[in-house]
């Protein structure tokens, strides 16, 4: 049952060979087992994901059921969920009970999904590796001395541990794809603003998007049709007809043409994580696939522009947390403004406040004009060169991360070499473009290395068809470390 696809589970649970609750169960059961050795969960709550079950079973039993229906998802720690803990990773929300439903939880709580508990991040879902978390690093279930990537790390480890049938995560950066890549597992960010951020966490708004982290391309579709959609009450997002996200899963391949940027396969990224890549790309053309050679000649600047875009709207973000309306509040101040003071200082982590910092002085009058509008220009470009690119192919391909897994701490004191873990996936988020990454074999040290997939905008169908085409001819998708 752990390795049915979402289809299966699915289809198992109609047809009674399992009720919710007893999955929900089993679950919750290797959650208590082994969450302590991965860490990968911040809060569990058995009371209110029995209740949800008890509640599937009955939709199940009238006939009800949508495709979701009583399947066990975990939630990024990012959503507000009414009622649960929702940290986001930090200190400052430590103890901060949602009073309502992200857009994302009403979603899966319509369709009749269980809530299997809230899943470990980085701190504001700023890093890539999981260690900023208040709540501790998540470990890499391939290797429990490794990270799982990050932020959305907590959802990747547990993903691949089976620790739960799916997950949500986020992408400012490249925090599904990363952290996917570094676990084995499947993971799509979608177009920004197909997905609605009410109720998310705000890291850098111009960039955030929500989206599936799964085992597979196929049960990545089926979350994706169910997350989607939209809401009013984000004013970003997109008005579209609702799609299928699972329709052209079955297309052929043939004569897709695939971009490979010159950019991405330059130095910095480690040979067998090249290799893993070069061997998918053969596989794609034995699935009658062409490739071209294409070039994103700003991409090299990408990494550069988000740590000033990104931090900049961080610091605007984050001014909320003042110690009066949310989350944590020093217990000892003489006056106001030691109060805030004091609860920023002990509410926010080391790598947060280096965001606050720098963002405050890019946005600081006299530093601008010099940062944040040169930013925002070679953003612009950044997106040109993708639409320049897009005219000579379908879809573009590379590495997710330039390495496989690497140690925990190994990059702890160097924001910058953990900056560069995102240099491949930065720049999608930055054109607002969709990008995917899935498991194509294992490179040093045994650990899965992932493939990056880029699609032109609102492409999502396209790329899951890509992606599923090749986990129908290999297997590194269903390999499994436990
Ligand atoms: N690692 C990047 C950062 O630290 C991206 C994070 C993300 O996508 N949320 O900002």
């Amino acid at each position: 049952m752990l390795n049915y696809s979402l289809k299966q589970m699915g289809a198992a649970l109609r047809a009674k060979e399992i009720s919710s609750v007893e999955l929900t169960r089993l679950y919750l059961e290797r959650i208590a087992a082994h969450n302590p050795v991965y860490n990968a969960y911040i809060t569990t709550d058995e009371k209110t994901s029995l209740e949800q079950a008890c509640l599937a079973d009955e939709m199940l039993a009238k006939g009800e059921a949508q495709p979701l229906t009583g399947i066990p998802i975990a939630q990024k720690d990012i959503f507000c969920a009414k009622g649960w803990r929702t940290t986001c990773g930090s200190r400052m929300l430590s103890d901060f009970i949602a009073p309502y439903d992200a857009h994302v939880i009403e979603q899966f709580n319509k369709a009749g999904a269980i809530n299997l508990g809230k899943t470990n991040m980085d701190e504001f879902a700023m890093g890539s590796s999981n260690e900023t978390s208040y709540f501790g690093s998540v470990r890499n279930p391939w290797d429990q001395e490794r990270v799982p990537g990050g932020s959305s790390g907590g959802a990747a480890a547990a993903v691949a541990a089976r620790l739960c049938a799916a997950a949500t995560g986020t992408d400012t950066g490249g925090s599904i794809r990363q952290p996917a890549a570094l676990c084995g597992i499947s993971g799509i960010k979608p177009t920004y603003g197909t997905v609605s951020r009410y109720g998310m966490i705000a890291f850098a708004s111009s960039l955030d998007q929500a989206g599936p982290m799964a085992r597979s391309a196929e049960d990545c579709a089926l979350l994706l049709n169910l997350m989607t959609g939209f809401d009013e009450r984000d004013s970003t997002s997109l008005q579209r007809e609702k799609e299928d996200y699972a329709r052209d899963l079955d297309q052929p391949l043939k004569g897709l043409r695939i971009g490979l940027p010159k950019e991405f396969f330059a130095e910095g990224l480690s040979s067998d994580v090249a290799s893993r890549v070069e061997e998918a790309l053969s596989e794609y053309r034995k699935l009658g696939a062409v490739t071209v050679d294409i070039s994103l000649p700003n991409s090299r600047l990408a990494v550069p522009v988000y740590y000033v875009l990104a931090p900049a709207e961080a610091s605007s973000n984050l001014s909320r947390y003042d110690g009066v309306r949310y989350g944590y509040r020093a217990p000892e101040y003489a006056d106001l403004s030691e109060m805030y003071e004091q609860s920023r200082s002990q509410g926010f982590g080391a790598e947060v406040k280096r965001r606050i910092m720098i963002g405050t002085y890019v946005l600081s009058h006299g530093y601008y004009d010099a940062y944040y509008l040169q930013a925002q220009k070679i953003r612009r470009l950044i997106a040109q060169d993708f639409a320049e690119a897009f005219k000579s192919c379908d879809v573009i391909m590379g590495p997710t991360s330039p390495s496989t897994s690497f140690r925990l701490g190994e990059k702890g004191d160097d924001p910058v070499q953990m900056y560069l873990s995102d240099i491949y996936t930065i720049a999608v988020n930055l054109a607002g473009l969709p990008g995917m990454s899935i498991p194509c074999g294992f490179g040093a040290n045994n650990m899965p290395a992932g493939l990056q997939i880029i699609g032109n905008y609102f492409d999502e169908a396209r790329m899951l068809n890509v992606a599923h085409q090749y986990q129908l001819a290999t297997d590194w998708h269903s390999r499994s470390p436990v």
